[in-house]
């Protein structure tokens, strides 16, 4: 699988936007299309104006393959639940500690614990300053949140959303500008 980009509230702890504003902007900016299932939809008109892709012109599948998978273009809805989850993949990068920047080698264990025990705090064994695992600095390597819009099919970094859909999409539910990060296809 390619991967996904997830967009989601800037705070992952606060209580999530109803999802029926978040689906009413999506349409609105014609991000989204006719739905594909439960919680997804086709790809709007308007999603390549919304999410930059670098590279040349990359070859990108927006109609779902023959074999009825998921790795084409299309947006997922995920959430809202009781607490934040986190979504990793397999291109995370090791993430830093936010007060010494030492790097976390061994950061699944961290992604279970945070899993089992979002709240769980994390000590670094470098500095010895104490943490939530959320706050480490994932480099956009890892989502998290009580609600996220998936966009799926797009490689790390290489999708990236513009400043106007992140804004639209916070202003739509009444908070701040959303986030962005990359992890692997929750599909
Ligand atoms: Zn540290």
């Amino acid at each position: 699988m390619t991967g996904s980009l997830y967009l989601s509230p800037n705070d992952p702890w606060g209580t999530p936007p109803p999802a029926q504003a978040v689906v009413a902007a999506l349409t609105e900016l014609q991000m989204i299309g006719p739905p594909h299932g439960e919680a997804t939809w086709l790809a709007g008109d308007a999603l390549l104006r919304h999410i930059t892709f670098a590279g040349c012109s990359p070859y990108l599948a927006l109609t779902p393959p023959p074999d009825g998978g998921t790795d084409f273009c299309h947006v997922a809805l995920l959430g809202p639940s009781a607490q934040p989850r986190i979504i990793t993949g397999p291109n995370t990068l090791n993430p830093r500690c936010p007060t010494c920047k030492a790097r976390v080698k061994d950061w699944a264990p961290l992604a279970e614990r945070f899993d089992a025990d979002p709240a769980a705090p994390w000590t670094c064994p470098s500095c010895n300053a104490g943490h939530r695992i959320d706050t480490l600095r994932w480099r956009q390597h890892a989502a998290f949140g009580r609600l996220l819009v998936e966009i799926r099919s797009v490689f790390p970094a290489e999708g990236v959303p513009s400043d106007e859909l992140l804004e639209t999409l916070g202003k739509a539910c009444g908070m701040d500008s959303w986030q962005f990060a990359w992890a692997a296809s929750s599909a």
